[in-house]
């Protein structure tokens, strides 16, 4: 898809900029502790103050109902400020005409929770309109909110001239290498707890892989679908049916769809437990299965071997507790390699999936790793994120 970026902004010395970001970031105790949020937006925010532009960054914090001291974003401002190595402004939304209006170029402010209005999510006209008055130009940089028609990630760039900042660019740009004009050979792998919330997914993926690969709990209940006794698994058995039309779907479509054919068991799902590795068809009835098997694990790197392109969302086992993350660490450590020797484009996301890549080391060696959760998974649904479709051309 074609959409504007900063290289299309012209010159925006003394220009008001509104700038989406994500800057939702965990906190406990009044201190950020994990920043990798404000860090995304560190390039696009730098660029435009660099530029001389006023700079006025937009954005959610929490889930207020109307305003709400403990959700105000001034909290976050001091950490922000030394995360841009810059001083960093605060306006509220009382007197913020007046507060922008006195702002220099080059300066760079965090306007208060864009939530504290009700029509920001409603995507109000009257709330798109405030904003849009304080801003000559709007950039959207948010791609982990692009998923939600808001005023400030969809009405606005109805409102201003709109461009894509460096992170939204970044994403979009490895998103359309994965799944949008990927090279094929194409492989999915799809793991994760169950069928139920990753359906969409999984119907959307196998008109476009070449190779499905399905891991995790969900992939018990495709192995339910094949005859397999699971044992005490989980496995959503009411959901055979639709794991039976899945396979029939993609056999028209000429996806090959990967299941283990070995399995780790345990009785109890804690660390390190007694563990069998079994032939899906050798759990017993008091089992679970937590983690596919070596000999899957194998098959499937040479799976990987013979794609171009990868798209990983989802934990082929219980990742979080060991040695559940054998076989999730294993393959991804192949995916690693192979991105590093230029055969393989690997883009992965999904909130337990980039835990698992950086319990595996390897986050940094995939092409992209996506940190936004339910935006990446709409992506992968194939459906269009009304953000992102307002950015376009
Ligand atoms: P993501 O957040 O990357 O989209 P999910 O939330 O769908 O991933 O899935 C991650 C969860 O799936 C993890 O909590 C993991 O423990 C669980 N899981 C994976 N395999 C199994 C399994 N065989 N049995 C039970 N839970 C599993
Ligand atoms: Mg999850």
């Amino acid at each position: 898809m074609a959409f504007r970026t900063l290289d299309d902004m012209g010159d925006v010395r003394g220009k008001r900029v509104l700038v989406r970001e994500d800057l939702n970031v965990p906190m406990a105790d009044g201190v950020v502790t994990d920043d990798t949020r404000m860090r995304a937006t560190i390039p696009t925010i730098t660029e435009l103050a660099d530029a001389g532009a006023i700079v006025l960054v937009l954005a959610h914090f929490g889930r207020p109902k109307g305003p709400s001291a403990e959700l105000s974003l001034s909290h976050i401002v001091p950490a922000y400020s030394a995360v841009l190595g810059r001083p960093v402004r605060y306006v509220d939304w009382e007197g913020d005409a007046a507060a922008v209006a006195a702002l220099a170029p080059g300066d760079i402010a965090v306007l208060e929770n864009t939530r504290f209005f009700g029509g920001e999510e409603t995507n109000d006209p009257a709330v798109v309109a405030r904003f849009a008055a304080l801003g000559d130009l709007y950039v959207n940089d948010a791609f982990s909110a692009a998923h939600r028609a808001h005023a400030s990630t969809e009405g606005l760039a109805h409102a201003l001239p709109a461009f894509a900042g460096r992170a939204m660019e970044a994403e979009l740009t490895a998103l359309d290498k994965a799944l949008g004009r990927p090279e094929h050979p194409v492989a999915a792998v799809v793991g994760g707890a169950k069928v139920s919330t990753k359906l969409a997914v999984l119907e959307h993926l196998v008109a476009q892989v070449d190779r499905l690969i399905i891991g995790g709990g969900m992939a018990n209940t495709f192995l339910a679908a094949r005859g397999v006794d699971v044992g005490k698994s989980l496995c959503e058995h009411d959901l055979v049916g639709t794991a039976n039309a899945i396979f029939d779907a993609a056999d028209k479509a000429g996806c090959t769809i990967h299941l283990p054919y070995d399995v780790v068991v345990a009785r109890e799902l804690r660390a390190n437990p007694p563990t069998r590795t079994v032939n899906v068809h050798e759990v017993a009835a008091d089992e679970m299965i937590l983690d596919i098997g070596p000999a899957a694990v194998e098959a499937l790197a040479d799976v990987l071997k013979n794609c171009r392109t990868l798209v990983w969302n989802g934990p082929l086992g219980a990742f979080e507790t060991p040695p559940f993350d054998t076989a999730t660490v294993a393959l991804a450590r192949t995916a690693a390699a192979l991105t590093h020797d230029g055969s393989l484009v690997s883009v992965a996301g999904g909130g337990d999936t980039v835990a698992a890549l950086n319990q595996a080391g390897v986050a940094d060696d995939f092409t992209f790793v996506s940190t936004a959760g339910g935006a990446f998974l709409e992506w992968m649904e194939g459906r269009e994120l009304p953000g992102v479709a307002a950015l376009s051309n």
